[in-house]
């Protein structure tokens, strides 16, 4: 088969009149190829492979476009990039591989076309189409990667065994392919995966979140997050969620599978935001509960606490896997720290000042923490199905209510600390401290309105009773 219409992007004639001008033999390999042939979405980046120098093919293919575009060279990987249009277009020399076992950095030498599809991860990704003059557009399919994209199969070139254990990153690609396209991984594959699952430990925290991350963006993550589990991986990567997979029962009381629960509110969360680390937070929104269940006659099964202390693990999560420890971090973990927030407020009569309260501790997640909730409802009985939504709906009209009385997102006094020590002329005190906390909890409860006036009159009052005077 032959695929030159399908190379219409004007770089691979550029490639190609360059690697003729070289003459080394190039080609266009892996994600690029596998999508084209898939019709799925370019994603700007294509990696091109030369039997020769891949640096040298790059700057030779600079040279001949017009802008003669910066080449990014990494001499230790053997590796060239340049940017044309919007496109990431990557060079490597084809090689041949061998690996140690305490790292995935492999022995490489130089190799022919065949030696580098051998590399690859999966067949699918080993496909090649030839740039150059005498069979531009050919495909090279050594393993019959073509019937495995029809059929929908995820399998290695070589010996799952050999590949998953020479880069056990390959184990969680394969997942995230698999999750990614709707794929199987062929059987043969996916024992090896379970087999090698602990070498996932050579690899850098931020590999497996990059791979996670990707999994958490797909419309349906349960299915890669189940791959993970059953292969034994996510006890590995992430044993705080695989430890919710119990169902206990006690005099009859029995309680949800937290970890399948954990799941489904992942993928309920999906259409309703692209946002990863409001993913993240639905993943983690529960892991709190394996280390706080308890039973007891009275109430049967409780998880105090829970939440405060997810989050604390949350946080440990993003150290042990080198995520980024900044503001998203801060989000998530707020996000499972207050998770039950919303659920323990529409459980009772909505009222204003609970609302207030919300918003005042969510400021501007609040939102973002609604949606969470919405997704948290995972009953099987359609009645509350239905009433825990309406109740939510009540909440989320209420918080508009409350915000355009009360301003109380991202709350700041109406009276500042320095106008209070200015009017009764005092320094700094534990006076101070009280009245500002008094004027606030006075307008979350609804006392009085978010307003200087109002809060100067409470503030004179509450100052009178607790013995300040103006000197
Ligand atoms: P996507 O860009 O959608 O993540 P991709 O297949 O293009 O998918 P890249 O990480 O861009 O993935 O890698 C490009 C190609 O390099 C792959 O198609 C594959 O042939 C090869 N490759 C990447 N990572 C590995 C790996 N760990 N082991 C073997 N081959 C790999
Ligand atoms: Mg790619």
């Amino acid at each position: 088969m032959n695929y030159k219409t399908a190379l219409n992007n004007k770089i691979f004639e550029v490639i190609s009149q360059a690697s003729q001008e070289l003459n080394v033999d190039s080609y266009v390999i892996g994600g690029f190829v596998r999508d084209l042939l898939l019709g799925r979405d370019f994603k700007k980046d294509i990696d091109i492979v030369a039997v020769g120098s891949g640096i040298e093919l790059a700057l030779k293919v600079s040279q001949l476009l017009p802008n003669k575009p910066k080449v990014q060279v990494f001499k230790t990987y053997g590796t060239a990039m340049l940017r044309f249009e919007d496109t990431e277009i990557e060079f490597v020399g084809a090689r041949k591989e061998s690996y140690q076992s305490d790292s995935r950095n492999p022995i490489v030498e130089n190799g022919t076309l065949q030696d580098d599809q051998n590399r690859r991860d999966f067949t699918i990704n080993a496909l090649a189409l030839s740039l150059n003059k005498d069979n531009y557009g050919a495909l090279s399919d050594p393993f019959n990667g073509l019937d495995d994209l029809k059929n929908k199969i995820i399998k290695t070139p070589l010996d799952p065994d050999i590949t998953f254990s020479d880069d056990p990153l390959r184990m969680l690609r394969g997942i995230r392919f698999a999750n990614q396209l709707g794929f199987e991984i062929e059987e043969n594959s996916l024992n090896s995966i379970t087999k090698n699952a602990e070498r996932i430990k050579i690899i850098s925290g931020e590999r497996i979140v990059d791979e996670l991350n990707k999994i958490l963006s797909t419309d349906k993550p349960s299915v890669g997050f189940l791959l993970l589990f059953k292969t034994g991986l996510l006890d590995i990567i992430l044993p705080e969620l695989t430890a919710l997979n119990q169902v206990e029962e006690i005099e009859g009381h029995t309680h949800k599978n937290n970890f399948y629960h954990t799941l489904e509110v992942v993928d309920n969360i999906c259409p309703n935001t692209d946002d990863v680390w409001l993913r993240w937070s639905a993943l983690l929104h529960d892991i709190g509960k394996a280390p706080t269940k308890r039973f007891n006659k009275k109430q049967g099964w409780t998880f105090h606490g829970h939440e405060f202390l997810g989050g604390k693990m949350a946080k440990k999560i993003f150290e042990r896997l080198h995520m980024p420890l900044n503001h998203k971090m801060k989000f998530v973990q707020k996000m499972v720290m207050m998770s039950s927030r919303p659920i323990v407020l529409s459980q009772e009569t909505v009222t204003d000042s609970a609302v207030r309260r919300l918003v005042f501790d969510a400021g501007e997640d609040v939102e973002n923490l609604m949606t969470l909730c919405e997704a948290d409802i995972t009953t099987k009985n359609p009645n509350k199905f239905k009433k825990y939504h309406k109740n939510f709906e009540i909440v989320r009209q209420k918080i508009v209510e409350v915000e355009e009385r009360d301003q109380v997102r991202n709350f700041q006094p109406p009276i500042t600390g320095e106008e209070i020590m200015e009017h009764f002329n005092i320094k700094p005190s534990r006076e101070i401290g009280l009245l500002k906390e008094a004027i606030k909890e006075a307008i979350l409860e609804g006392e009085i309105p978010n307003e200087y006036q109002a809060a100067y009159d409470f503030m004179l009052k509450k100052a009178e009773k607790i013995g300040l005077v103006k000197v």
